[in-house]
């Protein structure tokens, strides 16, 4: 088998071995369970305080109990799970508004739940996005009104690492009494957050996007605003989130949260230059490209390309037989190819949609990775482009 050139970093991330390291006496020595009145499950109790406070470092959420506890983080399940914790305790929080703003670009985590929620009588709004994937801020102004219950908008894109004027929108948001989400499950880590300093409502995380395990999430939700949970059951994360806890993998978090504060130096200089080399030297190699998204204001890991006149399904097989891992910007839905929903909502041309490729890449990632793809890619998108009908009638001219 050949050498896995893993760069679709943004689907899931490899674990740290850091993490299983500590991850790994949680299952076999240290296997009491936290709530236990005995000291051996009880020790286990005190170590996800630690992680706690790890992620709440990560996240710049203060410590506001009198026992140095970060009351305001919750552990979840996933970021899906803390998407919809979240806008569901905000609706239950602002009861008597009816109205949820969302974009259209979001993670299916936050538009199905916000589908459903429109079955049960919510309005819900979707910010539209231009061809950059940037938000339509003024069309966001105007619709927070007093009927406004939550804005929930995405930190960074998944697909083109976008990132949206999250600070702004808190303060549109709260001007009208309306609370703010942001699912931040692509930016953790990548990019520096501050709850405090932008006063954030809700914040969601997944552990597996930062290097950490799957199966455990993180919900910031501010004090002082009233909490439902979505799932009930015991009194685990203060009666916020039923079930005895992920301890392994929470405390595997608390690692992988303290090695991604640490790292975001790393992401914003080297990983971005690593992601700006590969883009300059395929522009220079391969004609008729796009690079989408907002170029100035994106994950320093993330790159959509879109190769014209070619599907990108046929680019993916082809960089497979070569090890490389990326992803398509399509949703492939079983019989249709139909393009993702954000790259139709930033209305790219359907000849450039449908050969687009996500290149996410991480701290693991060398420039030999890189040289390699740049070596294999340009020959597989001569070669696709040969036979594409498309691309002979109009592409070549
Ligand atoms: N939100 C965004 C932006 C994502 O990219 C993802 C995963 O791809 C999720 C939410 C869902 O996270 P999880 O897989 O932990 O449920």
């Amino acid at each position: 088998m050949n050498k896995i050139i893993y760069l679709d970093n943004n689907a899931t991330t490899k674990v740290d071995e850091a993490v299983v390291a500590a991850m790994q006496p949680y299952f076999c020595e240290f296997y009491g369970n936290p709530s236990s009145i005995h000291t051996f499950g009880g020790s286990v109790a005190a170590k996800i305080e630690e992680a706690r406070r790890g992620v709440a470092e990560l996240l710049g959420a203060g410590f506001r109990d009198k026992d140095n506890i970060a009351t305001e983080i919750i552990f979840t399940s996933c970021g899906t799970e803390s998407d919809n914790t979240a806008i569901a305790a905000a609706l239950n929080a602002r009861r008597e508004r009816k109205k949820i703003i969302t974009s259209v670009v979001e993670h299916p985590a936050v538009l199905a739940h916000c589908k459903e929620l429109s079955h049960l009588g919510y309005q819900v709004v979707y910010v539209p996005v231009d061809g950059r994937g940037r938000l339509d801020m003024a069309f966001l102004t105007k619709e927070i009104d007093e009927d406004t219950a939550v804005v929930s908008v995405m930190w960074a894109n998944n697909e083109t690492g976008t990132i949206f004027p999250v600070a702004e929108i808190v303060k549109l948001a709260h001007a009208k009494g309306a609370l703010f989400h942001t699912d931040a499950v692509q930016a953790a880590g990548k990019v520096p957050i501050n709850v405090d300093a932008l006063e954030i409502d809700f914040l969601s995380v997944s552990g597996h996007k930062l290097h950490s395990a799957k199966g455990v999430g993180v919900l910031f939700a501010r004090r002082g605003i009233k909490f439902k949970p979505l799932i009930y059951g015991g009194h685990q994360e203060r009666g916020r989130r039923g079930g005895t806890e992920n301890v392994a993998s929470i405390i595997g978090l608390g690692v992988a949260a303290r090695q991604a504060l640490a790292g975001l130096e790393h992401e914003r200089t080297e990983l971005a230059a690593l992601r700006d080399y590969l883009e300059t030297e395929i522009a220079k190699l391969v004609p008729m490209i796009r690079i989408n998204g907002d170029l100035d204001n994106r994950l320093p890991n993330t790159t959509s390309i879109s190769f014209e006149y070619i599907e990108v399904e046929s680019i993916l097989m082809l960089l497979d037989r070569f090890g490389i891992c990326a992803s398509s910007g399509s949703a492939c839905t079983t019989g249709s190819l139909e393009p993702s929903h954000v790259l139709r909502a930033m209305q790219l041309p359907y000849t450039a949609a449908h050969g687009t490729i996500r290149f996410s890449l991480s701290k693991y990632n060398t420039r030999a990775d890189i040289d390699e793809v740049i070596a294999k890619l340009p020959p597989v998108i001569a070669r696709l482009r040969e036979i594409s009908p498309y691309w002979r009638e109009v592409g070549s001219e």
